[in-house]
């Protein structure tokens, strides 16, 4: 998979470096970069923003600047087959639709090599736009988003972009995002898309150390809260780690953890009990 941003600080960006976001791509499993959007401004003040068309309070970011920095950051060659859709590995994500591979702005094919990969088939590439008034991101939109080959996400600031920039690209065949983290609102897009980013990298086959520690994470394909978790000392401030844990009886302490799991969804998250499906059920769950 391959990641871009595009953002007036890129430096925001630095902080990714720091996890296991960096070993990935110093190991090649991720590309990344962070572009300075003020490379494509054209003005000697190099503006990427101007007033609201109608008026009003705040600064919109500009379509035409905008426009030259996806088109040119779309271009970029990404290796299909490198996303989580070639992976056998067991990550339980959603089936997605593969879309076919055209250059961003004026629809002209791109070059062979760049647009069929492994299988023959066309990168998948998604515009990610971070704004207060999109779709809310959930592990489910990270699950998919985990299946793109290239994501580039688009870092408003101010009032946020021209609505030009999502309208044109949903005509494209490049996928269009427009995604919000939570009912608030923040002053810029970089928070938001490390958010996003790191909750999509994550589900990549090779990204963790450990892929166990993602099968009962909370959120995931138990539909369930994590249990509650527990480490050395035995006794901490005089409480005790609970017994069943240090008995070393794997199917009671299974058992136990699926038990607190439920207890805990129940009295937080009564919705997603709710939600759950026959299949994430099993006969000893029915009491609930
Ligand atoms: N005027 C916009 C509105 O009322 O919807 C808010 C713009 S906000 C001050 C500036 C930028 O921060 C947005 O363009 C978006 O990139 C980002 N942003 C703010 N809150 C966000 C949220 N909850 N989720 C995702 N992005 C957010």
């Amino acid at each position: 998979m391959r990641i871009d941003v595009i953002s007036i600080f890129p430096q925001f960006f630095d902080a990714l470096g720091l996890s296991l976001f960096g070993k990935a791509t110093d190991s090649g499993l991720l590309g990344f970069s962070a572009h300075d959007l003020r490379e494509w401004a054209t003005d000697k003040h190099r503006s990427v923003d101007d007033t609201p068309a109608g008026g009003g309070a705040g600064m919109v970011m500009k379509a035409d600047v905008w426009g030259k920095a996806l088109e040119e950051v779309f271009a970029e060659p990404v290796t299909p087959g490198a996303a989580l859709a070639d992976s056998s590995e067991g990550v339980s994500v959603a089936a997605v639709d593969m879309v076919s591979g055209t250059d961003s702005l004026d629809g002209t094919e791109t070059a062979p090599e760049a647009a069929m990969g492994r299988g023959g088939r066309a990168p998948r590439r998604v515009l990610v736009i971070p704004t207060p008034s999109g779709e809310t991101f959930t592990q489910r939109v990270a699950e998919d988003l985990a299946y793109a080959d290239h994501l580039v996400f688009a870092c408003g600031r101010y009032e946020g972009i021209d609505s030009r920039v999502a309208e044109h690209y949903r005509e494209s065949d490049v996928e269009v995002r427009e995604l919000s983290i939570g009912d608030y609102v923040l002053n810029g897009g970089e928070v938001a898309s490390i958010v996003m980013i790191e909750a999509v990298v994550r589900l990549i086959p090779g990204f963790m150390g450990n892929p166990e520690s993602l099968v009962e994470e909370s959120h995931g394909a138990a539909g369930l809260l994590e249990y509650p978790v527990y480490t050395r000392p035995a006794n901490w401030n005089e409480r005790d780690i609970p017994q069943i844990l240090m008995s070393g009886h794997h199917a009671n302490i299974a058992r136990w953890r699926r038990e607190r799991a439920f207890d805990k969804t129940m009295a937080r998250r009564p919705d997603m009990i709710e939600a759950l499906n026959p299949e994430q059920l099993d006969k000893k769950d029915r009491a609930y």
